[in-house]
């Protein structure tokens, strides 16, 4: 089974994955996970990446591609995965589909997460990472709106997308989430 989780940042997409793949005895994968544990050991790929995120802007497609491909490829991932922060434009999206399709595997899932911005502010100012300062949020929201929303479209006419209302306790939500798998 492949599962993408959708939505804008601070809706608990990483939350989420980690308690699905728990349950589901799935792999997952975070690229905003990936970059900054490649940051932290300054690997090719991290030093490309770190004023990107560190802005709050998109990390380039090709590298996105690059750390994507290596963790699909893991044996731990053959069995299914759960992917979180990926894909954030269309040119990610039809990798994507590129990459499983040459594994014979196609998403089964596009789970959006839905939260009003004003909660997603609070929530990620609360959380205090080095990217969450307001004016890099308010940026995120707004590479959010501009370039991964419209996926959303891309996604609901392939018929694998439904949203969840992602306001309410972690368990309320995974709830939700859980009905829209089974
Ligand atoms: P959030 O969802 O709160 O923005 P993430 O951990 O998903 O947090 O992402 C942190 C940062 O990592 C992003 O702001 C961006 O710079 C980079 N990033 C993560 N995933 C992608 C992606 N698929 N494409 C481009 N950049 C990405």
């Amino acid at each position: 089974m492949v599962i993408v989780l959708f939505g804008a940042p601070g809706v608990g997409k990483g939350t989420q994955a980690e308690i699905l793949a728990e349950k589901l005895g799935i792999a997952h994968m975070s690229t905003g996970a990936a970059f900054r544990s490649a940051i932290q050991a300054q690997t090719p790929v991290g030093i490309l990446a770190q004023s990107f995120v560190s802005q709050g802007k998109l990390v380039p497609d090709d590298v996105v591609a690059k750390i994507v491909e290596e963790f699909l490829a893991k044996p731990e991932f053959a069995k299914g995965c759960i992917l979180d922060g990926f894909p954030r434009t269309r040119a990610q999206a039809e990798e994507l589909d590129r990459m499983l399709s040459a594994s014979g595997r196609t998403i089964d899932h596009v789970v959006n997460i839905n939260v009003d911005d004003e909660t997603i502010i609070t929530r990620l100012l609360q959380r205090g990472r080095q990217d969450d300062q307001e004016d890099v949020i308010r940026h995120r929201l707004e590479i959010y709106t501009n370039e991964t929303a419209p996926l959303l479209d891309f996604y609901g006419k392939k018929g694998t997308l439904t949203s969840v209302h992602g306001v309410g306790s972690v368990d309320e939500v995974n709830e939700r989430i859980l009905a829209v798998l089974s």
